[in-house]
This record gives structure tokens, sequence and C-alpha cells, in this order.
């Protein structure tokens, strides 16, 4: 009867077959999407979102997400771009483990890593995420960015979903043991984002690094300053990994090799868009006659490419000014 009710309530914008059982429990449309778990540790498994932009048809699962299963329970990172699309990561979970997820470490606050927190707070977990995250929470972007989301996945949204916080602010790096399990947490940014924090997971010689590293696709640059980002990259490289697995694209073996297509394409970038800027070639025009070539084939190039370079072009600008 309740269910009835609640689906009367919704049945203007919403399915009510799609819609979860419990009134109350989760307020979001169910997803089935297919999800294929890889083990890249003893203890260390990741899913590894498609290399599109979010539309319906892929749900937002753009981004990956990784989790750790200690004999005391499971630490998550990152949740995936909606809270339907984290109760189907918990799924996976539980096929592995029954033990509880106690905490879930958000790389950083980009719709396609964060949205899915609510899922986790309903099964308890406890949610940390870098302080700096604070800039975007605030930002006139992240706003635009949850209205556009609404439209593509409202959905699996839910119709009160609002940007999620964290239940602890992190603003040093922080080393934690769960279940004879060692994690370093470390922040990396500014790079990708302000907040981009990275997490190894000692003992399997994993680390999940977020978005500071794309493997496979070009990256989503954004306002990210890319001068500040290669610096990043860097850093990032220097701490002993056996495995990478980025925010996007396979899981790397050779993190050195792989984190060089990110490296390369922001430092190609910054050249060309450089170029322009110190000879005073409009954007247009700039565009038009760099040669693509090296990085055409890869995905997301059309969605993301023509973006990025203006953005790139417009810092250079910045730079040339404050020089
Ligand atoms: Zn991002």
């Amino acid at each position: 009867m309740l269910r009835y009710t609640l689906c009367a309530l919704l049945v203007l914008s919403w399915s009510c077959t799609s819609v979860a059982k419990t009134p109350g429990a989760r307020a979001w449309a169910r997803s089935d999407i297919p999800m294929t778990v890889h083990q890249v540790g003893p203890h260390s498994y990741y899913v590894e979102g498609r290399l599109e932009e979010a539309s319906r048809a892929n749900e937002g699962f753009i981004a990956n997400a990784g989790f750790v299963i200690t004999r005391a329970g499971v630490v998550v990172f990152d949740t995936l771009g909606s809270p339907a699309l984290g109760d189907r990561l918990i799924e996976e979970i539980r096929k592995r483990t029954q033990l509880p997820i106690k905490r879930v470490i958000i790389s950083h606050y980009h719709a396609d890593h964060f949205y899915g927190i609510p899922a986790f707070r309903r099964i308890g977990a406890e949610i940390w995420a870098d302080t700096r995250a604070h800039a975007y929470l605030n930002s006139h972007a992240a706003a635009e960015r949850l209205a556009e989301r609404k439209q593509i996945i409202g959905r699996w949204l839910g119709p009160d979903f609002g940007l999620p916080l964290p239940d602890r602010w992190l603003d040093k790096p922080v080393d934690f043991e769960m279940g004879g399990v060692h994690f370093s947490l470390r922040h990396i940014g500014p790079a990708h984002s302000p907040e981009d924090l990275a997490m190894l997971v000692e003992p399997d010689g994993v680390l999940y690094s977020g978005d500071v590293v794309y493997a496979g696709r070009v990256p989503f640059v954004g306002n990210a300053n890319t001068r500040l980002w290669l610096k990043a990259i860097d850093r990032l490289l220097v701490i002993p990994a056996r495995v990478m697995v980025p925010g996007h694209g396979d899981a790397s073996f050779n993190p050195r090799r792989d984190a060089r297509m990110t490296r390369d394409y922001l430092v190609f970038l910054r050249q060309q868009m450089g170029l322009a800027v110190q000879n005073f070639v409009p954007f247009d025009d700039a565009y038009k006659h760099v040669d693509w070539s090296r990085f055409e084939a890869e995905p997301t190039f059309n969605a993301a490419n023509r973006r990025n370079a203006y953005n790139v072009y417009l810092q250079m600008e910045q730079e040339s000014l404050s020089q």
C-alpha cells in the first residue's frame, strides 16, 4: 500500500517499477548496469567505468572505483556517479565478502566520483575527503554540473539528491591500518582538482590515483591548473607502486610509462596553446592549425579536446600576463 502511495507521488517523473521497494530507504531508481570487477592485488579490486561522457545509456558510469577487502572490513575508494551505481558497487563487494564496508575515501569532488556517497552512508560507512573540496562545493560549476546530471541521470540520483558531504575532512597525510592492511592517503593536488587524493595499499603495492592520471583516454582538464598538474604527476610517480588504478581507464602495471600519456597530452596542450598566445593567434585559428593526430584516436578526444585546449589557452594567457 505504502509503495503504491509512493508510486502515486512519484508517477509524474519516475517509473514505479524501478523505484526501490522499501519506502524511505532508497530514493533512487535501481541500476542493473553490468559492472566487471578486476582484482589487482591480494586485497585490492576495482571496477572500470566506460570511457565516455555521462549519458542516459551509460547511467553516468564513466569513472572507476576501487575497494580493498581486509579481514576486519572493507575500504572503498570513490563511489561512482550516482547512489544507484554506488549500490551496484556494494552488490559486487557483497559477492566477495559480508564484512562491513567501513570507510570510503573520495579521490576528488567531481560528479562521476562522489555522487554515489548516499548509497554508502546508508549502510553505515564513514566518508573521508580532502578539505580542499570545499572550494568546489561552493562553486557555480558544482551547481551547474548537478543540474546537468539531474537532467541526464536524475532517476538514479533520486528527487532529493543534493551534493553529499563527507563525514571527515582531511587536511594532512593520513595513514591507517585495517585488518592488517596498511593504507596511506596522500594529497597529490592541486592537479586535476585542488583536492586530489591518492591511496596506496601498501602490502599490495596498489595505488589508487584518482584523476591525476587517466589511462587510455584524453583527460578532462576543466579549470585545472595544468602547470601544477604536471608537477603533481611527478609527485605521484614517486610513490612506490606496482599497480596504479587511475580514475578512468585500465589499471596500469607500469605506472611510469602509462602516466606519460596524461603528462604528454598536458605538455602538448601547453606548448601549442602557449605558442598561440605568444604569437597573438586567436584561439579558433590556433586550434585549427594544431596537428592533433597524436591524440585523435583516444576515446573522448572529440568530446573533450576542444574544451581542454580552450581552457589551457586561457590559462596560458593568464600565465603570460602574470610573468
Ligand atoms: Zn574528475
